[in-house]
């Protein structure tokens, strides 16, 4: 960017009272691992409709000087400041962190995932790509709350001793989930959160973190374990009114399936009795192979195994196995791809990280070694700082998430990249 020009993606902040505003004659930086950045309007796109904005409390915003960056800590009035960031609408995947120093003694950040946010010609821009062009979780087909309470109030009614039916109708309304909401409005993905218990410590979980974290989990995990009944009536009912129709196993209000593996196998073996429509997903850990293996023969379509990175010391210090390995991991995905299902990893993405020399390395080896089906990716949510130190990465070059995506358009054009578990039977 010519500094000598008036800034064109100019810095944003926010005062006290969490108001934002641009910064006159700031140039806008971004953030990628460890290392602040110049601003690419190559890399930018509108803030997406139904993305949020946040104040970044304890933080003060960079702005490139043009040689160099620098940290503003208040207005030209002397008013003390915050940094900004935006969390983009799902289907989105981020670039660039937001470009920030903290304060000393500042708060950790809850479980959003941040990304930078510029001003440019009046409205906001994010370093981000649409990498799913599937719509099921698109902001503006979530507005119909009279549509959402008639399809509870139907399927409550339809099923009034189901848990898991009640469980899904907190969820959607709750706790937001769009996954749930779809359920109710019949049509897309359907939730089937079933296990109380984890057998893995994410330092990122969504629905468990102890005090000591400093910050709280998402949702509240699930507090009952559904009958094999109750989960075949939810899926049932899904398949039977939706045209490839997706029911997915592990959800961000649970712990880990596998750990009902016995049950779900009943369940799917009860589903395809009645129907063969649409797909049955599990979302996991991959903790149990030999669980896998039973609900693959059960009837299983697909599965998800989650992963902060392919590098076993990464995963084992974001995962925090506590009864099982990557190895154990690595075994679940090449029995699904044996057993020849569709197999996706959840990949979280941490700009600076996921796209660090090492990592790329690594991800082409476990890409060579297992030729999964899918790769979704995720924003990371989780205070970049906060996963950094906890997985005791250090700073390194690296290729910048747009690179990363080329190159895996690139060298592996059958690899499927998006965000969502795909219909199968479409
Ligand atoms: S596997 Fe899922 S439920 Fe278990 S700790 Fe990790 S994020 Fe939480």
């Amino acid at each position: 960017m010519n500094h000598s020009e008036k800034a064109k993606c100019i810095m944003l902040f926010s005062d006290k009272e969490a108001n934002i505003y641009d910064y006159p004659d700031a140039a806008g930086a971004f953030r990628s691992g460890y290392r602040f950045v110049d601003v690419d309007e190559s890399e930018l796109i509108k803030l997406p409709y139904g993305s949020y904005m946040f104040t970044l409390p304890d933080r003060f915003p960079v702005s490139s000087t043009g040689d160099g960056f620098t940290c503003i800590k208040e207005t030209p009035d002397g008013d003390p400041i915050n940094a900004v960031s935006a969390f983009l609408a799902s289907g989105y995947l981020r670039t660039k962190l937001p470009a920030y120093e903290k304060n000393s003694g500042s708060v950790t950040l809850p479980l959003w995932a941040y990304s930078g946010v510029v001003l440019k010609d009046d409205e906001f821009y994010v370093p981000a790509m649409r990498i799913d062009e599937d719509p099921r979780s698109d902001p503006h087909l979530h507005e119909d709350h009279k549509g959402l309470n008639r399809g509870i109030k139907k399927i409550k009614e339809l099923f009034p001793e189901n848990r898991l039916v009640n469980q899904l109708s907190i969820c959607s309304t709750e706790y937001n989930c769009l996954c749930a909401r779809n359920f109710f409005m019949g049509r897309y993905e359907c939730p089937v959160p079933t296990s109380p218990a984890c057998n893995a410590d994410c330092i990122g979980c969504l629905s468990y973190q102890e005090e000591e974290a400093g910050f709280c989990q998402s949702q509240f995990r699930l507090e009952f374990a559904p009958t094999p009944d109750e989960i075949s009536q939810v899926i049932i009912h899904h398949m039977e009114r939706v045209e490839y129709g997706v029911a997915s196993f592990g959800q961000g209000c649970e712990g880990e399936p596998l750990l009902r593996g016995n049950d779900l196998a009943d369940a799917i073996i009860k589903v395809r009795e009645k129907t063969d429509r649409g797909t049955i997903n599990l979302n996991t850990n991959g903790s149990r192979p030999d669980i896998v293996k039973n609900l693959i023969s059960s009837g299983l379509d697909s599965i998800r195994v989650s992963l902060n990175s392919p590098t076993p010391k990464y995963y084992t210090s974001y995962h925090r196995p506590v009864s099982y390995s990557y190895n154990d991991v690595m075994k679940t995905i090449e029995t699904a791809l044996e057993k020849g299902i569709f197999v996706s990893i959840n990949l979280f993405f941490m700009p600076g990280f996921t796209d660090s020399m090492s990592e790329v390395e690594s991800l082409v080896r476990f890409l060579d070694k297992y030729p999964v089906s899918m790769i979704q990716t995720r924003n990371m949510n989780i205070d970049p700082d906060y996963y950094f130190d906890k997985t005791g990465f250090t700073d390194e070059d690296s290729i910048g998430i747009v690179n990363l995506i080329d190159m895996l358009r690139e060298k592996y054009p059958k690899l499927r990249l998006g965000y969502y578990n795909p219909p199968l039977k479409k």
